[in-house]
């Protein structure tokens, strides 16, 4: 296979200030696989680094390259290089963790404190027309699963990683508050783990028709419906077993608290609005809640792309605006203002 010597690169060059460069196609050895990018999405945290320059204490150091959900076709591959050939299309999962620190040897290695995650400060990311990375974070795609439904696989992640954390049970009840790309991906984890009845919030309408799609049981306007009073009417008065909080809203992690079955859990997704939020401990110790934080995700790939392939074109349709990586301003500002029309904002380098 003939490649170019030069690629486009996105970079961030300042705080909301994107622009296209030209740059070298990256040379592949050793375990690395050369990825011709086909779909790149872009993510809360992209916009947030886009308009703020930080998250918490982590700060972009200009420029920066932004995008870690992707899916492309192998066009190189190094010389240690065993599971992937020319031609086969991957899954990108963009943190590459060390594999030597006591969290990777214990299996947790999104808490790797060496991991280095594409479009994380300072990595670079996945808005390039090739990229390099490590055979052993790239997955198989099936011939039926898009490119751009396969980056899906990555906010599909972290809502199989919520519900394992909370320990989900078949036949049980979930809440999700918040259907952004992640809620909406957390109700294909709920439903492939057993949950019965989905229960799910938001106040844009268009996310709410998205969630029910995507097999919410119930779909709940918080603008337009007080929340509490038909939850407790819809779980006869006890609660749900389980709150997936995605939206990063305090009140919407307050009352988790309120609406949480005795026994019940809480899983804490979203990024709150500001660092400390107070709760009410005290009812979470009379009713015995489990309380569980999310970061990222681990080893489930595999499983986010079988889910997504028997999703079919159902998942599509959260796709709502697709833009060449020419327009990657345009797309930033799409994610970053248009929360009514707009749900996974695509760009294809390619
Ligand atoms: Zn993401
Ligand atoms: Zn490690």
């Amino acid at each position: 296979m003939i490649l170019p010597d030069q690629m486009k690169v996105a970079y961030l060059q300042r705080l909301s200030e994107v622009s296209v460069k030209q740059e070298s196609v990256p040379q592949v050895t050793g375990k690395d696989v050369l990825i011709k990018v086909m779909a790149v999405g872009i993510c809360g945290s992209d916009v947030h680094y886009y308009a703020h320059g930080r998250i918490g204490q982590r700060k972009v150091q200009y420029p920066h390259v932004q995008g870690h959900e992707c899916a492309g076709v192998v066009v190189a591959v190094g010389s240690q290089v065993n599971r992937f050939k020319i031609g086969d299309r991957v899954a990108i999962e963009p943190g590459v963790a060390c594999q030597a620190c006591e969290w990777c040897k214990k299996g947790r290695y999104n808490l790797c404190p060496d991991v280095q995650f594409l479009s994380t400060p300072p990595v670079k990311g996945a808005f390039v027309q090739y990229l390099k990375h490590t055979e052993d974070y790239l997955f198989p795609i099936p011939d039926n699963v898009s490119y751009e439904n396969a980056t899906l696989a990555e906010p599909l992640s972290v809502g199989i990683h919520a519900v394992r954390r909370g320990r989900l049970q078949p036949g049980t009840s979930v809440l999700i508050s918040g259907m952004g790309p992640v809620g909406l991906m957390t109700i294909i984890a709920a439903k492939s783990f057993g949950a019965k009845e989905i229960i799910v919030t938001d106040m844009e309408p268009l996310r709410l028709e998205a969630a029910k799609r995507l097999g919410a049981t119930r779909t709940i306007n918080v603008k337009d419906e007080y929340m509490d009073a038909t939850i407790s009417e819809l779980t006869a008065q006890s609660g749900v077993d389980m709150v997936v909080e995605t939206s990063g809203n305090v009140s919407a992690l307050q009352s988790s608290v309120e609406l949480t079955k005795r026994g019940g859990s809480i899983v804490v997704v979203g990024f709150p609005a500001k660092e400390e939020v107070p709760l009410n401990v005290t009812l979470m110790l009379q009713k015995e809640i489990d309380l569980y934080s999310v970061y990222r995700y681990t080893n489930t790939y595999p499983l986010a792309i079988q889910l997504l392939e028997s999703m079919g074109s159902q998942v599509a349709s959260i796709i709502t605006d697709k833009y060449s990586i020419d327009d990657i301003d345009e797309a930033m500002e799409q994610a970053l203002t248009n929360r009514a029309e707009s749900l996974k904002v695509m760009v294809y380098p390619n």
